[in-house]
């Protein structure tokens, strides 16, 4: 579904992402992991077209996507959230939610439709599907912490990705919140047939759901492995010396 070939990314001269590579399947959960600073997050955005690579490409689906837009790299099927939290904090739940469907419908530009009253169903569904719906209708900035990374999932989802990219995605958050997102990103790859693509500091959570794990080190790919052939590998636990997980 996803490959990446010798991506490199320099900020004036720093190489940030400097040999990345990936290939990923459908309907896999697949890990990047990798020391603060290893280039995860630089890779994830120029997968998702926030930035564009000085190297390398990029393969969606067997078409090259390298350095096209986000809005047309997104309206292709792969939605992400982000290490920090990107919601509407003024609008409602729902509001968020709708925003993100309307986006994917395209009617976000008939101006004069009553937007209230469009793809509430649709909404609906999303939300049941993360177990916001209750909360439908409370102000997003009254949300746990917790809560609002979940809201960020539905907001990726209301653009029915095929990959779902997840940044972080129980970074700040309780065990039992860890336990609850987990759970719900192994529904939402089993039931929605979603491909998700995430990275993470927390090894408990890498290792209880991936199927395959990529690790960056100063912005290379040091392996890309089944998780017992990461755990093994030398390289990968020099690595993490002196880095806590
Ligand atoms: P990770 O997500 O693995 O912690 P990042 O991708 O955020 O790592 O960052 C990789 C490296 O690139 C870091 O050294 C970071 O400081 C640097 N970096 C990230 N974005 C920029 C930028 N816009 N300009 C300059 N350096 C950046
Ligand atoms: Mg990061």
């Amino acid at each position: 579904m996803l490959r990446v070939e010798n991506l490199v990314k320099s900020f004036d001269g720093f190489l940030a992402v400097n040999g990345a590579n990936l290939t990923v399947h459908e309907k896999q959960i697949v890990a990047v992991i990798g020391p603060n600073g290893a280039g995860k997050t630089t890779l994830f955005n120029l997968i998702t077209g926030h930035l564009v690579p000085t190297g390398g490409k990029v393969i969606f689906k067997d078409r090259e996507i390298t350095g096209m837009a986000p809005h047309r790299i997104c309206h292709l099927g792969i939605s992400r959230s982000f290490q920090l939290i990107n919601v509407f904090p003024q609008l409602s739940v729902f509001e968020n939610v709708q925003v993100s469907v309307l986006s994917h419908q395209k009617k976000v530009l008939n101006m004069f439709a009553p937007a209230q009253k469009l793809v509430v169903e649709e909404t609906y569904n999303i939300l049941e599907k993360v177990r916001l719906a209750d909360k439908a209708r409370e102000k997003t900035a009254s949300l746990s912490y917790g809560d609002q990374k979940i809201l960020e999932m539905a907001i990726a989802l209301g653009n029915y990705p095929e990959l779902l990219m997840l940044d972080e995605p129980t970074a700040g958050m309780s065990p039992e919140e860890t336990k609850a997102t987990i759970a719900l990103v192994q529904e939402l790859a089993k039931k929605e047939g979603l491909t998700v693509l995430f990275t993470e500091h927390n090894m408990n959570v890498v290792f209880e759901i991936s199927e395959k794990i990529m690790v960056m080190q100063q912005g290379r790919t040091i392996a890309q492995d089944l998780p017992d052939m990461v755990r093994a590998n030398k390289q990968v636990q020099a690595a993490y010396l002196g880095e806590e997980s």
